[in-house]
This record gives structure tokens, sequence and C-alpha cells, in this order.
């Protein structure tokens, strides 16, 4: 799998957990998108190739994964927080300390 990260925001404290990205996964190629009807950063399958779909992959469909809204835009860190815009800190998973 590619490499997720958990962003924090530094100006409302909002936290989530993204590739932050376009990624090459294991089953293919995820893209950062960020729903604006719930404002959610979810990654999105965007190339397939040989494909196997199993329990837990990102699905490879336009849809929002909290809300199933199609109202979305791709994403990346340099675009701030989804909530507020303001700056955000990036912290490897396999780093955070819960
Ligand atoms: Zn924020
Ligand atoms: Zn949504």
């Amino acid at each position: 799998m590619g490499s997720s990260s958990v962003y924090k925001c530094r100006h409302c404290g909002h936290r989530f957990i993204s590739m932050g990205g376009g990624n090459i996964v294991v089953s293919g190629c995820t893209e950062s998108h960020l729903c604006q009807d719930c404002n959610t950063v979810f990654e999105r399958l965007i190339k397939s190739g040989d494909y196997n779909y199993k329990e837990g992959d990102p699905k490879e469909n336009p849809n929002c994964a909290q809300c199933d809204s199609l109202n979305i835009l791709p994403w990346k860190q340099s675009d701030g927080c989804p909530l507020c815009q303001g700056g955000l800190k990036a912290t490897p998973t396999c780093c955070e300390v819960v």
C-alpha cells in the first residue's frame, strides 16, 4: 500500500488520515479527493489495471466514501484543511502516537 499520513490542522485542530495526493498502491493508483458536502478527504482509486477488489481497498467510483455525494474535488496537502483551509502538519501514520 502507499504511505498514508495523519494530517492535523494548525488552525482548528481538525485531524484526518489521507495519502495526501496521488499515490501508487498495490491495486492501482489513488488520488485524494475532498467531498464538499461533508468535508471528508478520501482516497479514490483512479486506475486499476489488473485489479481484484478486496475488502477495505479504495473503491473505483467518484462518490464520497462517507455520504455518497458526487460533489467532490481533487485534494492535496497544499489545499489545506478541508474545514478552514488552515495549514496542515503531516505525520506518517506509523509514527503517530495515539
Ligand atoms: Zn482547520
Ligand atoms: Zn461526503
